[in-house]
């Protein structure tokens, strides 16, 4: 039998109410030890889905009031019996009724396993367990939205799809060769391809989306790099909304990276406010400003600032050199004060360029929109499904580098055998990505990256 377990399933501060989760077998006879309800009842005989109103109890002392939520297996989140004690939203007082029920036989729950033993009696795949986590960290309106889809199965429908279709052709190929002598109905050569090569095209449409769901996500990772004083950190602290760069007008005051996650409207940035770029004989200095070069060749977009008030120097010619080929942003900063940059030489450089004063107006919108235009995610179809990770992403990518090579040898004319072995590859790298045959540590890796109580 399982273990029953239990955590506090709400943030670790205080708030109006607090809630306790106790999952397992004896979920509903533990909280019954540590809860009275205020008719006499016992929650023993209380059905799913109905709550009660009562106290914490614990030796024999009232802790607080309390409700009681029963949801009995399998209709519960877990799958399994839950009984879910909200109380008052004191640290202490949560912490007391948590230890009750310690008292009363639950064992602490690991961090994630809840929603583990969710995955584990079937009630979501590996594909919606992740999404639960990233729904947690949503920290836009796209993140949360996308998040919630792949919760309600659209990743999984798709690649269940995929999968379906996989197998029926790895079933077809395999009474095939198994039974060469027998009268098999046939899959054509051509039905068989069509299958594999669609399945192939439909996985790579999903691995095209990954770049743009990823950021959408994650945030797009911004690296703002330009010479020193030309207004990096202003305009860090202009996007951030508070003084977190140090902004001062003696060069070289930013000497490392300082990150910052902002949300732009419904986008998030992982902002890196660099090094400024020059020349120095400090050799502090000297590495930001090649973390600062390696942070740009690495970041998703690059906001390349200019000082419209200075002539372009040759760091500024280096910076322009250095963001060709790359989803680059020409902010040219200081427009309040007299033009003395050649701007024509940075607009023809550029997609994209914005003129602002990060130092007197809010442009933040226009930030926005050119960021979006630039990353492509101005119309980013949010109920579209997207790869939520990097696992899932490498799942995807060898199914479909083994769908690709099944129909090439299908092509060839090599033998139906060869085809089903890569056919089968495929099917083994979709079902380790809705986990249906997921490696055990991989399961518990996820896991282990989720809160305590989730
Ligand atoms: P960084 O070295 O590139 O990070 O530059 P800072 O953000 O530290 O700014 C350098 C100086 O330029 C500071 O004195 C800022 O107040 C000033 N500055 C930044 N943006 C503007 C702007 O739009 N207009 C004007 N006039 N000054 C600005």
């Amino acid at each position: 039998m399982e273990k029953t377990i239990a955590a506090i399933a709400t943030g670790n501060a205080a708030g109006g109410i607090g809630v306790i989760r106790i999952s397992g077998e004896n979920a509903i006879e533990i909280a019954d030890q540590v809860f009275n309800a205020a008719d006499g009842s016992s929650l023993l005989n209380l059905e799913g889905y109905r709550a009660k109103f009562g106290n914490i109890v614990s030796d024999g002392r009232m802790l607080d009031n309390a409700v009681a939520l029963v949801f009995r297996a399998p209709k519960s989140y877990t799958g399994e019996n839950v009984c879910e004690l909200s109380v008052h939203g004191g640290l202490f007082i949560v912490e007391k009724t948590l230890e009750a029920v310690f008292k009363a036989g639950a064992e602490p729950a690991e961090p994630g396993e809840f929603t583990k033993r969710a995955f584990l009696n079937g009630k979501m795949d590996l594909t919606q367990a992740e999404s639960v986590a990233d729904l947690i960290s949503a920290q836009g309106e796209m993140a949360m939205q996308a998040s919630f889809n792949a919760l309600q199965g659209s990743l999984s429908n798709i690649i269940n799809g995929i999968l379906e279709a996989l197998m029926d052709c790895s079933a077809n190929l395999a009474a095939w060769v198994d039974y060469p002598d027998e009268e098999i109905p046939d899959l054509d050569d051509k039905t068989l391809g069509d299958t594999i090569i669609k399945a192939a095209r439909d996985l790579k449409e999903l691995l095209v989306n990954y770049d743009n769901g990823q950021a959408m996500v994650q945030g797009i990772d911004t690296a703002i790099v330009g010479r020193p004083n030309v207004g990096k950190s202003t305009l860090m602290n202009l996007l951030a909304g508070k003084d977190k760069s140090i902004v001062t007008n003696i060069e070289g005051t930013t000497r490392d990276i300082v990150e910052e996650s902002v949300r732009l409207g419904n986008v998030v940035l992982r902002l890196s406010d660099t090094a400024g770029l020059r020349q120095s004989t400090d050799i502090v200095e000297r590495i930001g400003v090649e973390r600062a070069y390696a942070k740009l060749d690495d970041a998703m977009l690059v906001l390349a600032v200019f000082d419209s008030n200075r002539t372009l120097n040759k760091q500024d010619m280096k910076l322009i050199e250095h963001c060709k080929g790359k989803k680059a942003i020409a902010v040219i900063n200081k427009v309040d004060l007299t033009q003395r940059a050649d701007l024509d030489l940075i607009t023809s450089a550029f997609e994209k360029c914005i003129f602002i004063s990060a130092k007197k107006a809010d442009n933040t919108k226009e930030i926005e929109e050119a960021i979006k235009e630039v990353i492509g995610v101005s119309d980013f179809d949010t109920s579209v499904p997207i790869l939520a990770n990097q696992r899932q992403k490498v799942c995807c990518t060898n199914a479909m580098n083994y769908c690709f090579e099944a129909h090439s040898c299908l092509i060839a004319g090599l033998t139906r055998d060869a085809v089903n072995v890569l056919v089968d590859s495929a099917v083994d790298e979709l079902l380790s990505l809705t986990g249906k045959k997921a490696n055990i540590e991989i399961v518990n890796n996820i896991f282990s990256k989720f809160c305590v109580g989730k």
